[in-house]
């Protein structure tokens, strides 16, 4: 991954290529860029069951059924 080279000032919001304090009242940089991914992950359900009905995960008959009953609830 290429590593971020702008930088910004937690205390003044100014933007900056230093990499320890900021030039203008050095206060404390922050990496300005929002994460590419959420952690909280909203459809990964609805990737399992995608993969489920399409073979690709390999589960128990019933564990399949529970799966894709909780899918066909969340359409309702
Ligand atoms: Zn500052």
């Amino acid at each position: 991954m290429v590593q971020a080279i702008l930088r910004r000032c937690a205390v003044c919001r100014a933007y900056t290529l230093q990499k320890d304090r900021c030039p203008h009242c050095g206060g404390r940089l922050e990496n300005p860029h929002p994460p590419r991914f959420s952690p909280q992950d909203r459809y990964q359900e609805y990737r399992v069951a995608i993969k489920v009905m399409s073979g690709i995960i390999k589960v128990r008959d019933d564990v399949a059924e529970r799966v894709l009953r909780r899918l066909a609830q969340s359409y309702i």
